[in-house]
């Protein structure tokens, strides 16, 4: 493969699965970010992001988050790969409107969220752990997106196949973000 072939190739994933933002954890996110981001609907995933997986309640700190951010006006809606049978019931615990069996990396689900809320896309914020699912979706939807660090790494092999295909990706956009 040529040199210049290498670079577009890099050059197009760094720009397909680039979150436009980072951070640790989700409550890292303020209201503040949320606004100097121009965004005012956050939509969110769950596996990994709000609670762990298969965990019928959201991680510490992410409850009162939730209404911190509801407090400033800022929108909420979970989209979720999972089945409506894992997200119906952790949707109505934390008082979230969903949408379950989004198919991310493909763009519908996020679109169709966006089409509900009646949001322009420019403000909206998609939130998640994964690049290849949730980052993609929000690129192909044409959002913004949030990339945090999974609650808790996955024992399932094609989840750990994944990870291992996001590290140098992820190396590359937090050394980028460290200089902007
Ligand atoms: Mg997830």
């Amino acid at each position: 493969m040529s040199a210049a072939c290498v670079l577009l190739q890099e050059a197009y994933g760094m720009a397909l699965f680039r979150p436009t933002v980072m951070r640790e954890r989700l409550t890292d996110l303020t209201p503040a970010d949320v606004s100097a981001l121009g965004v005012d609907t956050l939509l969110l995933d769950v596996d990994n992001t709000l609670a762990l997986h298969h965990a019928p309640t959201p991680l510490p700190g992410i409850a009162p988050w939730l209404e911190a951010m509801q407090a400033q006006g800022i929108r909420l809606f979970i989209v979720s790969n999972a089945r409506g049978s894992r997200v119906a019931p952790f949707a109505e615990s934390v008082g979230l409107p969903y949408f379950s069996l989004c198919q991310k990396p493909l763009p519908f689900g996020v679109n169709r969220a966006v089409r509900r809320l009646g949001v322009p896309k420019r403000r909206v914020l998609l939130c998640g752990d994964q690049l290849f699912t949730d980052m993609l979706a929000g690129r192909l939807a044409g959002v913004k997106t949030l990339l945090v660090n999974p609650a808790r790494p996955e024992e399932k092999w094609h989840f750990r196949l994944r990870r291992r295909l996001e590290q140098p990706l992820l190396r590359r956009y937090r050394r980028k973000e460290k200089h902007s």
